[in-house]
């Protein structure tokens, strides 16, 4: 298939591999800081195809993990207001919140609908004039564009009913926070494909400045990540970290300015919440005064209460990249993608679930 054979060829890999192997003379320890790249590193067995030198960790990227329970049950309490309308996407559905799930409010006879795009949210709001509609708005900057053009068309069209409860967040500010914990020591990030295709590389340029690690953007792809470690690998090893794009068919240093200007247009910088790291300054995104009739939180009382973790969980940690889903007691035994503990089992894009499907906690 073109444009995806060409990244997943098997001799182009082995050369990748055999210069990887090659250039990398110390032990050094990556961060993919994206769950698309958790997913992909899983499923093409990369972990185990690289020298044992490089370690390779899991970061806060997957959007659905990073939502703290606090958030997660105002989307529930929202759920419970009758006559509420509630859209999500689907791995939200049945991510434990502190005593419910959007799947369990359903199954007691809460409207809570799935949908593929804010544009179908869009719909049951004009199909429903009556009744109030949310869109649980979580995601990075990749998503947050296309949330902010569901608010600005609400607004044109006089969809007067249409909500978002905002629990965007932003990436370079948590990548500070972490680095700044010194919780973990890093020597490169795998920064995020999808993220930087808005934002762009240059929002990165604090990491080597100030923390002297590599950065380079990753794609998808099992080559795109080869290659990505690759140019770390040759970063470190030559001492001279530096934001770099491995990815040049998705993403421009500048980034894309329009969907930039949307998202800002709509938007502003909050504080956000993020499982196991807790609230970061200036990392979250809510609406301006101006959208306020269509934010949720605004709107809507709500007061979900205290919010309490899955006893025995480690996501925070894992997002953290302080542990993996192997140290979790609970992983494949109370914990299954059936029959998940927490949210890293849930998502797609989670690395517990990624380990499971993909076989990691046996070797791979
Ligand atoms: S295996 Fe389950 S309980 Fe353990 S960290 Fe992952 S999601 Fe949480």
């Amino acid at each position: 298939m073109k444009y995806i054979s060409e990244y997943r060829d098997p001799g182009l890999a082995e050369r990748l591999l055999a210069r990887i192997r090659e250039r990398s003379t110390r032990p050094l320890r990556l961060m993919e800081f994206c769950g698309g790249h958790t997913v992909s590193i899983a499923r093409y067995g990369i972990r185990q195809l690289l020298p044992s030198r490089l370690e390779m960790l899991s970061g806060p990227g997957c959007p659905v993990c990073v939502t703290a329970n606090k958030d997660l049950d105002k989307a529930i309490a929202l759920a419970r207001i009758p006559g509420m309308i509630v859209t999500t996407f689907g791995d939200m559905m049945k991510v434990p919140a502190s005593h419910s799930s959007l799947q369990q409010v359903k199954a007691e006879g809460g409207d809570v609908r799935i949908v593929y795009s804010t544009q179908d949210a869009l719909e049951i709001a004009r199909g429903n004039p009556n009744r109030p509609v949310v869109f649980i708005g979580i995601g990075f900057e990749t998503t947050a564009p296309t949330v902010a053009a569901s608010v600005l068309q609400a607004r044109r069209e006089g969809i007067g009913n249409y909500y978002v409860l905002s629990q965007h967040k932003l990436c370079p500010p948590v990548i500070k926070a972490l680095l700044d914990s010194g919780e973990v020591k890093l020597d490169g990030l795998i920064c995020p494909g999808h993220v930087s295709a808005i934002i762009g590389s240059r929002p990165y340029e604090f990491v080597p400045r100030d923390y002297g690690i590599g950065c380079v953007v990753s794609g998808f792809e099992p080559l795109d990540i080869l290659l990505c470690v690759d140019m770390l690998v040759a970063q470190m090893e030559t001492s001279q970290p530096r934001v770099e794009i491995a990815y040049k068919r998705g993403v421009k240093p500048e980034g894309n300015q329009v969907a930039i200007r949307l998202m800002d247009s709509v938007f502003e910088v909050t504080d956000g919440h993020w499982r196991g790291i807790g609230t970061v300054p200036g990392s979250g995104l809510k609406l301006r005064s101006e959208y306020s009739m269509h934010d949720a939180e605004e709107v809507f009382a709500i007061s979900p209460g205290e919010p309490v973790e899955p006893r025995g969980c480690v996501c925070g940690e894992i997002l953290r990249g302080v542990k993996t889903p192997r140290d979790c007691p609970l992983f494949r035994r109370e914990c299954s993608p059936e029959n998940p503990v927490g949210p890293c089992m849930v998502s797609s894009e989670g690395s517990c679930a990624a380990a499971y499907m993909y076989g990691e906690h046996d070797g791979g």
